[in-house]
């Protein structure tokens, strides 16, 4: 299995928490981009995707009319026939006309980044919609697009902000019935709102059971999903499985016999137009690296990780990767399941702990 990824690195406004590459004085060059990107793809080896996401950046905010000449472009280079097909979107700019192109190229999931739908929140962050808009841009999507699967992203953990405000975006967010929730512990390693106290390990707790208690199924981290509605494009990355990363800032990863090499783009919208196909970094990993890596990746997938595949691939594990296991068992923070290794609840809440100390006895 492999994905596309697609990154449209163009945003309105800059979120004070965003760690992502985006530009807010580019869109001038939004069809150049979207040309260097197809020039990209078509160096491309590989010729057949099972998933596509187009992330960003904000896809909704460039013009519907080039986003819909892009697709058409890719389609028929990358063919139409994916299994899944993701569009984001911030809902300040979901219109109908962008909602017409979703429709149009049949993508099969919009994933709208609402992170709040508390006005003093959403300014606290820096994003440019208000709570209405998000009501809005839920309600005309389903009248648009009605065989598109929803996901709304919500963050949570918020320093400073009340747990009651953010269990109220939570109750506003399955009111609107998404059949996928994305909800993303506030990220400490952004100087934005460092001062600021946290909220502590209740607000997961709660998120959690409130949204297993609507019928979503937590299957990952940050990710919950009504019956058959996981991501399987961002399975995929979880999984490390092959995919094709397009545009700035876009990393592609590729797996070889004992071993992965990642390759990303320059963060950077000319450069990338002036030489799409060029790679800007590149990290190779194997033997007991790569092994490694995909424990405490695959960890974040909350049925675990398959122990019988890793031994089948890459050997017996070393003694010091078994030792830090069987401790982290014996803590209660990981646990068998048959031939599975899985985090515990109390391994989800220090899951960053738990990965780091297994990275860390990597030679
Ligand atoms: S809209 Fe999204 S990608 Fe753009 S700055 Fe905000 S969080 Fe980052």
């Amino acid at each position: 299995m492999s994905g596309l990824y697609i990154h449209v690195p163009f945003c309105k406004n800059k979120c004070g928490y965003c760690g992502f590459y985006s530009a807010t004085d580019a869109y001038d060059l939004t069809e150049r981009y979207f040309d260097a990107v197809l020039k990209d793809l078509s160096a491309r080896k590989r010729k057949k995707y099972e998933t596509l996401y187009i992330g960003g950046g904000t896809p909704s905010s460039v013009p519907p009319v080039l986003l819909s000449v892009f697709l058409d472009r890719l389609f028929s280079i990358a063919g139409s026939d994916f299994e899944e097909s993701t569009i984001e979107a911030n809902s300040e700019s979901i219109t109908a006309d962008f909602l017409s192109v979703v429709k149009d190229f049949g993508l099969s999931r919009l994933s709208v980044g609402c992170q709040s739908t508390d006005e003093g929140v959403l300014k606290l962050l820096g994003r440019i919609h208000g709570r209405e808009d998000i009501f809005r841009a839920a309600q005309s999507a389903r009248r648009i697009c009605p065989d598109t699967a929803l996901n709304l992203d919500m963050i949570f953990d918020i320093p400073s902000v009340e747990n009651s405000v953010q269990m109220q975006t939570l109750a506003d967010i399955v009111s609107l019935s998404p059949e996928h929730v994305s909800a993303y512990s506030y990220s400490f390693d952004t100087e934005y709102l460092k001062s600021a106290e946290p909220c502590g390990e209740s607000a997961f707790i709660d998120v959690k059971r409130s949204l297993e208690a609507a019928g979503y199924h937590k299957y990952e981290i940050s990710n919950f999903a009504r019956k058959g509605h996981g991501s399987r494009h961002n399975i995929g990355y979880w999984m490390l499985k092959d995919y094709d990363g397009l545009g700035a800032a876009a990393w592609t990863l590729e797996n070889y016999d004992g071993g992965r090499e990642l390759r990303g783009k320059i963060s950077d919208v000319s450069a990338y137009i002036t030489d799409p196909t060029a790679y800007a970094e590149t990290d190779r990993t194997d033997g007991v690296q790569a092994l490694g890596q995909e424990l405490i990746f695959g960890l974040r997938m909350l049925d675990g990780v398959d122990f019988s595949s890793l031994k089948y691939r890459y050997g017996d594990l070393p003694n010091i990767f078994n030792e830090r296991i069987d401790k982290l068992i014996a803590e209660g923070m990981l646990t068998w399941q048959m031939e599975r290794l899985k985090v515990t609840e109390k391994g989800e809440l220090l899951l960053d702990s738990v990965q780091e100390f297994l990275w860390d006895c990597l030679p």
